[in-house]
């Protein structure tokens, strides 16, 4: 008999999220198992973390390496996997220089703070930044205020000034909501968390013309983007746009939290003593993220990415049309996708898929998301999408 973990967690964790009732024990590629060994196929990959596959073996050899050989020492010291990490990524990016931190929104808090001294030394100390509604840049107080989002903020006043938001794809928004205290843009290139909206065609670049117009900084929030997750390595490339500044976390580590800010000459102004941190860096997720970026590089899973997205595309097409008093809308690029409902079914959905054997995000209460291990193949799609018209009709009747 199972312990009753669910109890557990009701009794002593900070009650902060509306788990599913699914104790998972164990995952391997696309599939994980519970606490029954109850197998099922995971289209949440650790919130588009897992875009190596669960339990991946280049990325479980690297932390076993690298933890019987040093874990951590400080940033007062040179550390190999860092540095091997740092050229990985630079010469694999638009950007110049990087800095390690421990998760996505200690990126973006760095991404700011970065712009922050870009205005002081080289735009009469402007230091206002737009950013989208319905983004989700992350939890930290600097963080909820870029978030487009009220209900991440109404708990939480005062909130930290400094951010203006605008309609995402709306460039004359952005135009119109440029002061001379106008720093920089952030944006997610496309929106994960706030619903899967992709930008409209063209939006990123001129966003990037007025930016270069205004002397702007160009910040892409790529923490969920990243990593190949869109196609493309980094969603930037996607769009055929280069940020000055982009945010990594997410798949970053293969599964280790690590984040990280990179940023092009132009923006990279900060000197000794401007910012830190203790565990960034640090040996073990270094050689995980290496791991799991070369693996994702040599692998060429943002290819796969793409093909495999098709077919999740054409699949979640199809489930719409066979299901049409239901769902309302599907949308997405690579393996990023949204199933929208035509009314507030997303909790009996996940329960039904649940039952069924496939995990899936949540997106509102009338909205899914489905982000598998970019390394899921074809028969796996295949199977998620029998198992959400399962999911849906049992849902539905
Ligand atoms: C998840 C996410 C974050 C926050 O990352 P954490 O590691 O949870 O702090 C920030 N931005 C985007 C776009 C995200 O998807």
């Amino acid at each position: 008999m199972a312990t009753n973990w669910k109890e557990i967690e009701r009794q002593y964790y900070m009650q902060v999220v509306r788990r599913q009732p699914v104790v998972i024990v164990r995952g391997k590629g696309t599939v994980v198992w519970d606490d029954f060994g109850k197998e099922y196929l995971d289209f949440t990959a650790g919130w588009a973390v897992n875009n190596v596959g669960h339990s991946n073996s280049a990325v479980a050899e690297a932390i076993a390496n690298q933890a019987q050989t040093l874990l951590q020492t400080s940033n007062q010291f040179f550390t190999i996997p860092q540095l091997d990490l740092a050229q990985l990524l630079i010469d694999n990016s638009c950007m110049e220089r990087v800095f390690f931190c421990n998760s996505g929104a200690e990126a973006n808090e760095g991404a700011i703070k970065l712009a922050k001294k870009y205005g002081k030394l080289h735009l009469n100390g402007a230091y206002e930044i737009i950013t989208a509604l319905n983004s989700f840049h992350g939890r930290t107080m600097m963080n909820v205020s870029a978030t487009g989002q009220p209900h991440y903020q109404q708990n939480f006043a005062p909130i930290p000034a400094g951010f203006t938001h605008v309609d995402f794809g709306d460039i004359a928004g952005i135009k119109t909501a440029t002061t001379d205290r106008t720093v920089a843009v952030m944006l997610e290139p496309v929106q994960g968390e706030g619903g899967v909206r992709i930008p409209p065609p063209n939006y990123l670049k001129q966003v990037r013309d007025w930016c270069d117009e205004k002397n702007l900084l160009l910040i892409f929030d790529e923490v969920q983007t990243g990593m190949g997750r869109l196609g493309t390595l980094f969603g930037y490339q996607s769009f055929g746009v280069e940020p000055d500044i982009i945010t990594l976390a997410k798949a970053l580590g293969g599964g280790v939290p690590i984040g990280a800010f990179l940023a092009n000459e132009k923006a990279a102004v900060f000197e000794p003593g401007d910012h830190g941190s203790t565990f960034g860096g640090n040996a073990l997720t270094c050689a995980a993220a290496h791991a799991a970026t070369k693996y994702t590089i040599e692998n060429n899973l943002s290819d796969k990415a793409s093909r495999m997205g098709e077919i999740l595309g054409s699949g979640l097409e199809e489930i719409k049309r066979a299901n049409p008093n239901t769902v309302a809308d599907v949308r997405g690029m690579g393996l990023l996708w949204a199933i929208e409902y035509t009314s507030d079914i997303s909790a009996s959905v996940m329960a039904a898929c649940n039952k069924a054997g496939l995990l899936l995000g949540i997106l509102g209460t009338n909205g899914n998301r489905l982000m598998p291990p970019l390394t899921v193949s074809k028969d796996e799609i295949n199977t998620a999408m029998e198992r959400l018209d399962t999911g849906l009709k049992a849902v539905s009747n």
